[in-house]
């Protein structure tokens, strides 16, 4: 039987409680498909300041090491002791180390809006055709938030001048697009490339080398748009698009924006991957939203963005898109039989029940 390891990072807030519904669900999967996983469960965040006084402790950044891929909640608690200072706290000292650590530079975000959840959807109905299901991919670790000179300048008189720098390579915008030609070979086979190619240099190499790419794909519809009518046409037409390819500013703004039009944040997955080796994907799996220390502790989140996270794991790094699917099924199945979270229950949807974060995940393991 195949064995997969995970490390299982919770986290703060509502981190421990979604997690623990995406462990069962996981476990009903492997039940169900034949694999087995070993999940180590390691603190993060506030969680690893109060153990072991670092947001990253040791031991979970060397069981991160010893695994095929990260299952993480999330970190961060704003109000917590104000006099740690900025480097040390979750969001930079284990949330962007690991990014760093680990090499994760390809971001999928994919949005899915059941056709029964259209009330959640900020946009009309009759804008949402069948349902909105697109995924962006958003290279992460170029461009321009790390493009150097990257500085502010005093120019004297009280005036300042601040540069960054857009900087792509060939090669970073090679692998980005493998990997979103790759994923749309598992989904509608359309590829949309964002680019700004009638104004950037960086527009125009993204633009060729996308295009170069894709003859290898050829199976793979492909299309490339200028992102200011990208962020219109996802507001006009959100059904036409498949998977979205874009830079790391680009994506960075069209991913929440696309996020808006699936109606809750804890509906919404998301994976970072770094290279392949040997058919493995090393891949960080995290919901798109925060810790909501609003509702942690209350048994009200909604665990549905954490546990498709784990499907997306199955799919993305170990090719288990059978088991990946399997889990999509089931929540799809039990978000039709009208169980909703706070977050997505209208009182006026004949046949909704609202439920805790418990019932959510039981009913969704128990539909696999
Ligand atoms: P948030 O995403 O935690 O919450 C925003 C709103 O969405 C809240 O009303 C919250 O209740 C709701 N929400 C989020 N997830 C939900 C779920 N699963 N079910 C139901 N409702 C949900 O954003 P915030 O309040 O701006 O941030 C809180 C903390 O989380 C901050 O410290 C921030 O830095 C951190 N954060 C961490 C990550 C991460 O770990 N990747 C991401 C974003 C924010």
């Amino acid at each position: 039987m195949k064995t997969y390891q995970i490390a299982a990072l919770a986290g703060d807030g509502i981190g421990p409680e979604v997690m623990r519904e995406a462990i069962q669900v996981l476990r009903a999967t492997g039940e169900k498909c034949g694999f087995q996983l070993h999940i180590t469960e390691a603190p993060v965040g506030w969680a690893g300041i109060d153990f072991a006084r670092k947001a990253l402790p040791d031991i979970t950044l060397e069981i991160c090491r010893k695994s095929d891929s990260i299952l993480f909640g999330s970190v961060g608690l704003p109000d917590r002791d104000p006099t740690i200072p900025k480097e040390e706290r979750p969001e930079r000292a284990a949330l962007l180390r690991l990014r760093k650590e680990f090499g994760l530079f390809a971001n999928l975000r994919p949005v899915s809006l059941p056709k029964v959840l259209a009330h959640a959807c900020p946009l009309a109905r009759e804008r949402q055709g069948d349902g909105i299901d697109i995924l962006v991919v958003r290279e992460l670790t170029g461009g321009m938030y790390f493009g150097q000179p990257k500085k502010t300048e005093d120019l004297g008189g009280g005036n300042l001048r601040a540069i960054d720098t857009m900087i792509y390579t060939t090669p970073e915008i090679e692998r980005i697009a493998h990997v979103a030609f790759r994923a749309a070979r598992l989904r509608r086979k359309k590829l949309t490339s964002i680019d700004k190619a009638n104004v950037l240099e960086n527009g125009i190499l993204w633009r060729e080398v996308v295009a170069r790419v894709g003859k290898q794909y050829s199976d793979v519809a492909l299309e490339h748009l200028f992102v200011d009518n990208a962020a219109m046409q996802l507001i006009l037409k959100p059904t036409q698009f498949d998977v979205m390819l874009c830079e790391n500013m680009f994506g960075d703004i069209l991913s929440d924006e696309a996020a808006a039009l699936g109606g809750s944040l804890g509906m919404l997955p998301s994976a970072s991957l770094g290279v392949t080796n040997g058919g493995r994907t090393f891949g960080f799996y995290e919901p798109a939203g925060g810790t909501a220390p609003d509702i942690a502790g209350k048994n009200l989140a909604n665990p549905i963005a954490q546990i498709l996270s784990g499907a997306l794991m199955l799919r993305h790094s170990f090719g288990l898109n059978e088991a990946s699917a399997a889990i999509e099924g089931a929540v799809q199945r039990v978000i039709e039989t009208g169980l909703r979270t706070g977050d997505i229950f209208n009182a006026a949807e004949a046949g909704a029940r609202k439920v805790g974060t418990r019932e959510m995940g039981a009913a969704i393991a128990a539909a696999i």
